[in-house]
């Protein structure tokens, strides 16, 4: 079957899988690096890493050696056991969120497969700790949870909500303004759930000085300030959280009470995490909260392998360096093109002149993997590892692919 063409593989996946995708745009055979392979031989260079996830690119051979070394030793216990590599990628996950000392009295970590569930969980620890007294739960407008109903429900995109509804109530979307923030606020707030850069809409920072009323909002009332970290986490901004760059007006960090990570923990691994900070990690108690999966031992070493190759590397250094030299090249093209440039670290969003998923189309019969976030926004999350002489190509290929598309669409 792998010899199959790649028409032939259209066809059956056609037949076999749910149209909840569409069309792929590639069958994908392997990778190596920053490079990845379709089934008829064509490379790749990917300046998505499978949305920011391949963190580490593809087949890195220390995390194939963790990962294949603890599949012939113990993949699965379920969670009436405990296993060492599920409790060394609880301390690597601490050890990322507290980098720069000591993580708070109480901070626990619980493990998810997915980013959507790390964020379910986040939601019941903000409900069990709201009580019926505080049934209202912020999120922003443009916001991107997930997919299961409950993360569903603090995801802004009315097409994605509306044939599920009714979805979980309580949940109110505000603009990211303080003002709008001030005139939602109440004590019959249980929490507020925030991406620190907003990813799927078109990477949108949130500004700082919203952030900053939204912790002492929170402080004051007791409600939860969830930091939604799943596509900004582990590295990807120049940090290893997005949110260590958060600073109250007085210049001193400011520190969510719930963290959830996904896509990059793992390395490529399907893995999330839901971590409650301080006084936060104990709200779930036994019986509250479960997974079969979550945190099993393979997934635990993904995530123990992950992490510690990306502090041995230094990556997120790297991210912060290579994000840096790359946007400064993207903005040395014609404005009338990219008429704008976003990011932090290798999360970089370009606003463009022409269609978006017409340039992405063009990129990648050109042999470069992007993503369009909206009719005329690119998004780029290439892995941490990518170098320079990797990217180099890259700010050209868009001019001209953008020009091209450009072309096409007036002359037509
Ligand atoms: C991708 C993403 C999710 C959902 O993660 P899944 O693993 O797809 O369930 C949630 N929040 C943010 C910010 C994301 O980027």
């Amino acid at each position: 079957m792998s010899s199959a063409s790649d028409a032939t593989w259209r066809e059956r996946y056609g037949e076999t899988l749910m149209n909840t995708f569409g069309s792929p745009q590639l069958v994908l055979s392997h990778g190596s690096g920053v490079y990845v392979w379709d089934v008829e031989g064509n490379r790749y260079l990917d300046m998505l890493g499978g949305i920011a996830t391949n963190c580490l690119g593809y087949a890195h051979p220390d995390l194939v050696e963790a990962v294949s070394a603890q599949a012939g030793r113990l993949m699965h216990a379920s969670n009436f056991f405990a296993t060492p590599p599920q409790i060394r990628a609880a301390m690597r996950v601490s050890a990322a969120l507290f980098s720069a000392g000591e993580a708070p009295e109480g901070t626990r970590v619980f493990f998810t497969n997915s980013g959507t569930e790390a964020n379910e969980t986040a939601l019941k620890i903000v409900r069990k700790h709201a009580g019926p007294q505080r049934p209202r739960i912020l999120a922003l407008t443009h916001a991107f949870h997930g997919r299961t109903t409950g993360a569903l429900a603090l995801t802004w995109k009315e097409p994605y909500r509306a044939p599920f509804a009714p979805l979980m109530p309580g949940i109110e979307f505000i603009e990211p303004t303080v003002s709008a923030l001030e005139a939602a606020w109440g004590d019959d707030v249980g929490g507020i759930f925030i991406e620190p850069i907003q990813g799927e809409a078109g990477v949108r920072a949130i500004d700082a000085d919203f952030i900053a009323a939204a912790r002492a909002l929170t402080t004051r009332t007791g409600a939860l300030l969830v930091a939604d970290e799943v596509q900004t986490g582990i590295g990807r901004t120049g940090r290893w959280m997005a949110h260590h760059a958060w600073r109250d007006a007085d210049g001193k960090p400011i520190v969510p009470d719930v963290v959830t990570l996904a896509k990059a923990v793992g390395g490529g691994f399907p893995v999330g995490a839901c971590v409650g900070i301080g006084p936060a990690g104990a709200i779930l108690t036994p019986g509250t909260h479960g997974t079969t999966f979550g945190g099993n031992a393979l997934a635990g070493a993904a995530v123990d392998a992950t992490l510690s190759i990306i502090e041995r590397d230094r990556l997120v250094d790297n991210a912060r360096i290579q994000g840096e030299n790359l946007r400064r090249a993207l903005r040395d093209i014609e404005p009338d093109l990219i008429t704008e440039v976003r990011g932090e670290g290798l999360l970089i969003g370009i606003d463009i002149a022409t269609d978006a998923p017409a340039v992405v189309t063009k990129l990648r019969e050109g042999g470069i993997i992007a993503n369009a976030t909206g009719p005329a926004t690119l998004r780029l999350a290439p892995p941490l590892i990518i170098t320079e002489d990797d990217w180099r190509p890259v700010p050209a290929a868009i001019r001209d692919a953008v020009h091209a598309v450009r072309t096409d669409t007036t002359s037509a």
